[in-house]
């Protein structure tokens, strides 16, 4: 402890005896710098160096009137520095009056000795420390709680505020010394997000429980101004020394920021990123909801599935933004053909699957169904272009199809494949049976993937007759596949699956290197010769490189092109006319001819006829079938042969099966026939003897 002693004594004589005392104590003496005048004694005290003095003690025994003057000026110049004031009896009120206004203590004259000097002197210079021990405890809490980022705000037992420091201060709005004293619930307005009718009050309730209370974490400060921050954390009892609660103090923080964030990511994570649609994720879980009401209110729900038709074109055609754009649009419209309360998600790629909430029938699935059907018809304005879709749908309805969100959403897709299988912009309800054929399928595609490799195919051929003659002119080759476990697969049932799984285009290579290496074979063995067509499915028309291929094939294998017939349906040109029409020159210059498969069963369109560089028309066999038995499809078949005869076309009627259908046709003058009527498919070597012995066959030109 500092016992350094600055003494304002105007008496000499009196200074000396203070003096005297100030050297006695028993612990020791103090260090004395004894000052005459008050000016002096305000010199020192306003110099730098008066930190070294622990306390001063004047004597008050100063010219009438001044005494008080002289204090306040000292007490000014250090108010730190404690104060003891001597004085005669007579002044005492003078000294009392110096207490009041800040000096520590008071000795009168006639009682001053060593001891009660000393003690004096002690009991200040103890408290002086003791203070400033406080004071720096005191400044260092202020300035934690300032520096903390949390709001701290305390109340007393009556809840009213007594304390907030800067951060609570700016959350809630108010400035520190208009809150004290006011309540707590005034100040801060806490509300439960969940339940914004309730006010929060966790001071209230930890002093209640007398516990930590943590604030739920939907917690909402309004602030002064009305505007809202969400805030986390807990409030305290603050406790005497006795453990009696005296108030309370919580401490908080804003995790607006924090909780939207979270939200935000949970958004994320629920919708598509391209379209913003709810995701699978977010489906599932509606339709989770959706079929729990529905279950309650025995009630149906319909799932839709929806795949865009040859969307992959679109992509690798035109690229991948204007596919995203084509998304968008369809999306679109897809939202807007439902009712609100639908949910329309996006799977990923061109999937999309819509929930319809509440069907009173089946049939409403297929009403929406349509009205898709329809909305996406439209052109859709992507950039420059106009396109053109159509969607295949698949329907599952719940309970009947799928009693979870799994089985429904699956089912709705067999539907859909189904859909595609049955010639795509269409809509198929689920059938039980549709899962074995969906298995079928699987297992067929997983067969298909090995099946060349293994030289599981072959071709076989059928052969062309003129009708008139009845002599042989050409064959069509038609593929088999010979697969281990089931035996002879037939076209129909894997040329669609390859043709969605890409495999089309490997297999429609080895089909006509197949094929050219059969021809040539024939040449070379001097048969007569004769064209073969082969079929090109419209997905390896479309493929890049086709041309290219057909010429590397004819190169390799030495053939001639003139031998070679492709068979395209009408759809397969409609796809895109302007480059058919360029790939079908460039095969035309390689001396291929084109027949159009199928003919009646298209558009039948006569202008685009004339567009293409088309040799012969084939007339389909569903109309051969009931050329005899109805008016409809005679009629067909003779327009179909007199069209052909004006655009100065071959026509060949395909799949005749009976005397009657071949003596109808050949009164109509139809060219060429190909049927059961005439012979089956057969293979290679069936038809090399059938060859051999039909000496009335044709020659090509
Ligand atoms: P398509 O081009 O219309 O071929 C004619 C189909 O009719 C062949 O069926 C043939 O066996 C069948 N057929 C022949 N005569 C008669 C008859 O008198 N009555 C009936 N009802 N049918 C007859 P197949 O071989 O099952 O081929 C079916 C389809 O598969 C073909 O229809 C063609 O579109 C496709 N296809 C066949 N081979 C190939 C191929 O190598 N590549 C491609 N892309 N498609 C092929
Ligand atoms: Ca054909
Ligand atoms: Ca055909």
């Amino acid at each position: 402890m500092p016992r350094n002693i600055l003494l304002l004594q105007e008496n000499a004589a009196k200074a000396t005896i203070t003096q005297e005392l100030l050297a006695k104590p028993s612990d020791g003496p103090f260090a004395v710098e004894w000052i005459r005048s008050c000016a002096a004694a305000l010199d020192r005290l306003n110099d730098h160096t008066k930190d070294d003095i622990a306390a001063v003690v004047i004597d008050l025994l100063l010219p009438q009137g001044q005494e008080l003057e002289t204090f306040e000026q000292i007490l000014q110049a250090s108010p730190h520095i404690p104060i003891l004031v001597l004085s005669n009896p007579e002044q005492e009120q003078v000294a009392k009056q110096a207490v009041q206004r800040g000096a520590q203590d008071y000795i009168l004259e006639n009682r001053l000795d060593s001891y009660s000097l000393s003690k004096a002197l002690h009991n200040m210079l103890e408290r002086a420390v003791n203070a400033e021990a406080l004071f720096i405890e005191k400044e260092r809490a202020q300035v934690t709680l300032n520096s903390i980022g949390d709001a701290v705000i305390s109340t007393d037992v009556a809840g009213k505020v007594t304390y907030l420091n800067q951060v609570a201060e700016a959350m809630a709005g108010w400035r520190s010394a208009e809150a004290l004293g006011r309540a707590f619930g005034e100040v801060f307005r806490i509300i439960d997000s969940a339940n914004p009718e309730r006010t929060v009050n966790p001071m209230g309730a930890a002093m209640q429980q007398n516990k930590t209370v943590g604030l739920g974490g939907s917690c909402i400060l309004i602030r002064r101004d009305g505007s809202e921050s969400a805030i986390e954390d807990s409030a305290a009892p603050i406790h005497d020394r006795r453990g009696h609660v005296t108030g309370a103090v919580m401490v908080f923080h804003d995790v607006t920021k924090m909780r939207e964030m979270s939200q935000r990511m949970s958004y994320l994570a629920h919708h598509d990123y391209l379209t913003d649609l709810p995701n699978r994720l977010l489906l599932d879980d509606r339709l989770a909801q959706a079929m729990a009401a529905a279950r309650r209110q025995q009630q149906q729900l319909a799932v839709l599935f929806v795949d865009v038709d040859r969307f992959k074109h679109i992509n690798d055609s035109l690229g991948h933004a204007i596919g995203d754009e084509l998304l968008l649009s369809i999306a679109g419209r897809l939202v807007a053909s439902v009712r609100g309360s639908d949910t329309v998600s996006r799977q990923g790629g061109d999937e999309f699957v819509i929930l319809l909430s509440t069907i009173a029938h089946a049939e409403d699935a297929a009403l929406s169904a349509n009205k898709i059907l329809t909305a996406l018809g439209m052109p859709h304005h992507v950039k420059e272009h106009d396109l053109q879709i159509t969607v295949s749908m698949g329907i599952g309805i719940y309970p009947d199809d799928g009693t979870d969100a799994e089985t429904l959403v699956k089912n709705a897709d067999i539907a859909m494949l189904n859909a595609k299988d049955n010639g795509r912009n269409n809509y198929q309800f689920f059938k039980s049976d549709m899962n074995e054929h969906a298995l079928e399928r699987q297992s067929l595609e997983s067969g298909l993937r090995h099946a060349l490799e293994r030289r599981e195919f072959v071709l076989h051929y059928q052969p062309k007759m003129d009708l008139e003659t009845e002599a042989i002119t050409g064959a069509e080759a038609l593929i088999r596949w010979r697969q281990p476990a089931r035996g002879i697969v037939l076209p129909e049932q894997f040329i669609p699956i390859a043709e969605q799984c890409g495999y089309i285009v490997p297999i429609g290579r080895w089909v006509l290197r197949e094929a050219c290496r059969q021809i040539q074979d024939w040449l070379d063995a001097d048969l007569a010769p004769m064209p073969v067509a082969i079929n090109v499915s419209a997905v390896e028309l479309r493929s890049k490189d086709f041309v290219r291929g057909v010429r590397a094939i004819l190169q390799e294998t030495g053939l001639d092109g003139r031998y070679l017939e492709f068979e395209l349906t009408e759809t397969a040109l409609m796809q895109d006319p302007k480059s058919t029409i360029a790939v079908l020159q460039a095969l035309k210059d390689m001396g291929v001819r084109i027949t159009l498969d199928d003919f009646g069963t298209g558009y039948s369109s006569l202008s685009y006829l004339k567009r293409f560089p088309i040799d012969a028309l084939k007339i389909d066999k569903s109309f051969v079938h009931g050329l005899c038995t109805n008016a409809d499809d005679a009629n067909i078949v003779s327009a179909v042969i007199n069209m052909g005869k004006s655009f100065r076309l071959k026509v060949i009627a395909e799949g005749v099966e009976t005397r009657e259908q071949f003596l109808a046709l050949q009164a109509q003058h139809c060219g060429e026939g190909q049927g059961h009527y005439f012979q089956r498919p057969m293979a290679s070597k069936e038809f090399a003897k059938l060859l051999g012995s039909d000496l009335s066959a044709t020659v090509v030109a």
